[in-house]
């Protein structure tokens, strides 16, 4: 409870910064351009002296441990009826989903998430909680449902087919749906890991293999929690989300339909970068309707809701364009 006052005090979005560990090939040690101290992130190169601060810095040396113990009060809150929205951030090839995902030595925020949410369940005596599970992805603008039957081979999507398409409803009462999007109820921590990892598995052996679509479609997981104590119910929703790569689309000389899928991503990531900065500034006009992401996301990044970004950067010298560009869009944020 003292931490849910400590959230709340600094706002309820929360930008956290993730450095990736250095896979070096080499013996000879180069000096990184990225230095981190605290809550502060200094970057040194030839002409560049820009030095940035959000709310905890996880170093390279950081575990995934570390990261799931920032954000478990904010799971709390998700179990107390906020809506919670949990995002990685970042260029292609930095972390994301090491930290949404993890590795089955190593597991990432989705699972320990789930294993969380099961274990208070079981501990809180005076509420009782069901949770439903359900993934989608966001690619080119079209919605993707991970948990449907599968009837069709999922390339077809990448030739611009949209079978799979997904449509988004605003409610009366001020909630989102995504219409016809599967929810399963999981009854246990057993079957809420079998739905994950089965979603993992076809995901990663349909069209993430084909070109690497992966990096350029966000990973959306929902669950829903509902809980009943007494005489009210509750319901709300815990979004863990891996963005699609943020970096900038000259730089690859990408072209076609990698152009096309660039230009998606950084649409989408810019109109969220609009929304938390409106919300961060308590503007009355919040841009929600400029991407599906941000319309699927609308009731969970703003009033009441609870939002850590988790901004994911490279330590390498190669990297410092985007390294600025990621820590830029974490400033806005702020
Ligand atoms: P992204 O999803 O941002 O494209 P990945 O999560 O796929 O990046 O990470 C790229 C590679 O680096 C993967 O092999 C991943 O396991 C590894 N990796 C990323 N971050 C870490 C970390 N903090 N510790 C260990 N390995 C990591
Ligand atoms: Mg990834």
């Amino acid at each position: 409870e003292a931490l849910d006052k400590l959230i709340d005090l600094k706002g309820s979005i929360r930008v956290f910064c993730r450095v990736q560990p250095s896979i070096s090939t080499s013996n000879i040690k180069i000096k990184s351009p990225v230095t981190v101290e605290q809550e502060n992130i200094a970057v040194r190169a030839v002409g560049i002296k820009k030095d940035f601060s959000v709310d905890r810095v996880f170093d390279q040396e950081s575990t995934q441990d570390d990261v799931f113990h920032e954000v478990r009060p904010i799971l709390r809150s998700a179990l107390d009826g906020h809506n919670v929205c949990i995002l990685a951030f970042g260029q292609t090839g930095t972390g994301k989903t090491y930290t949404m995902e993890g590795t089955s030595d190593n597991l990432g925020l989705v699972p320990r998430a789930i294993q969380e949410l099961f274990s208070h369940a079981a501990q809180d005596t005076s509420s009782t909680y069901s949770f439903s599970i359900s993934m989608l992805e966001v690619y080119m603008g079209s919605l993707r449902d991970l948990l449907a039957p599968r009837q069709q081979p999922l390339f077809r999507s990448i030739e611009g087919n949209t079978t799979c398409n997904l449509s988004i409803l605003a409610t009366t009462s001020g909630s989102v749906q995504v219409e016809g999007l599967t929810d399963v109820t999981v009854p246990d921590l057993k079957k809420a890991n079998q739905w994950y990892s089965r979603e993992r598995r076809s995901r990663s052996t349909s069209w993430t293999n084909v070109n690497n679509v992966s990096s350029r479609s966000h990973c959306l997981t929902r669950i829903t929690i509902r809980r009943c104590g007494g005489v009210t119910g509750q319901v709300s929703k815990l979004w863990l989300v891996d963005l699609g790569g943020s970096e900038r689309l000259l730089k690859t000389g990408a072209s076609g339909l990698i152009m096309d899928e660039g230009k998606a991503i950084n649409l989408s990531l810019s109109a969220l970068g609009d929304v938390i900065a409106a919300l961060r500034r308590k503007r009355s006009h919040v841009p929600y309707r400029n991407s599906k992401l941000t319309q699927i996301l609308s009731d969970s990044l703003g009033d009441g809701s609870k939002v850590v970004m988790v901004v994911h950067i490279s330590p390498s010298k190669d990297d410092v364009g985007e390294t600025i560009c990621s820590l830029g869009f974490a400033k806005r944020a702020r």
